[in-house]
């Protein structure tokens, strides 16, 4: 082979060397890209699927109203809420502000579903019910820190409890007498489990009238309406009430009805427009 044939040769070589390289980098990149495009394309249900279902959970937490083609989210979300907020509001305003007297009464067999043990100073242990209970907690405290002792007589009463005392008030004073210091059975507050009588050590731990001169008996009558209870038969109101003065007998009404009440100087009977 001559010189100038072999460089030829030579050059020729490589030059269908770098094509082959070329070709094969070509190749390379084809088979990658073609990868990739199957890749993708057996991606893309499982994403849409995903994406499907992502859309549909944000769709359904977001909606205040559900479709109808899930039965049991239906049931499920939205209703719970409403029920329990309506059964604790139910449960907690139930009959509190309700008039109970002599011409408006309860059943004999009423009795209170949430009644509880006073965790207070007592002469004995009463009960009232939980949302009066915590409020007359509060009243305490109060008196408490003014250097004021209150002490608990008597809460809730049943009808049985209550037709004994009655009866016992009768023989002591007479019919006459009775009706104007003791409610007939079936008309006491007291059965309801929203009246406590209250007293302290300067009247003998007695419920007595001499009580509302006290600090004790003072201090109820400035402070009760602000934890919801409002002194339920004041004096001069026996005409209105059908009640001799009372200023031991505390009657929880909640907070604002007892605060209007107070401020207004009404009797409940007043303020509610009833007999
Ligand atoms: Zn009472």
């Amino acid at each position: 082979m001559r010189i100038k044939n072999k460089k030829r040769f030579i050059i020729s070589c490589a030059s269908l060397a770098v094509l082959l390289v070329i070709i094969i980098v070509m190749l390379i990149i084809r088979v990658n890209t073609q990868t990739k495009e199957i890749q993708a394309s057996e991606k893309s249900p499982k994403t849409l699927v995903a994406e499907s279902q992502k859309t549909t959970t944000e769709a359904e937490a977001t909606n205040a109203e559900p479709t109808t083609t899930d039965t049991t989210k239906v049931t499920e979300t939205p209703v719970l809420p409403e029920v329990s907020q309506t059964t604790v509001s139910e449960a907690l305003n139930d009959g509190i502000t309700q008039v109970v007297n002599k011409n408006h009464s309860i059943s004999s067999d009423l009795v209170p579903g949430d009644l509880v043990t006073v965790d207070l100073p007592s002469t004995r242990d009463t009960q009232l019910r939980g949302v009066a209970a915590i409020a007359l907690k509060g009243l305490f405290n109060a008196a408490s820190t003014a250097g004021i002792e209150l002490y608990c007589c008597s809460g809730y009463r049943s009808y049985e409890t209550q037709t004994g005392l009655y009866n016992w008030n009768v023989e002591t004073y007479g019919v006459e007498g009775a009706e104007l210091v003791s409610a007939r059975p079936g008309m006491s507050e007291h059965q309801m489990g929203l009246a406590m009588d209250v007293t302290s050590a300067s009247v003998g731990f007695d419920l007595l009238e001499s009580f509302g001169s006290t600090p004790e008996g003072q201090f109820i009558n400035e402070n009760a309406h602000n934890y919801g209870f409002i002194v339920r038969y004041p004096q001069g109101k026996t005409d209105i009430t059908g009640y001799a003065y009372e200023p031991w007998h505390l009657r929880y009404v909640g907070v604002d009805v007892a605060t209007d009440i107070f401020n207004s100087g009404k009797t409940m009977e007043e303020y509610y427009g009833v007999n």
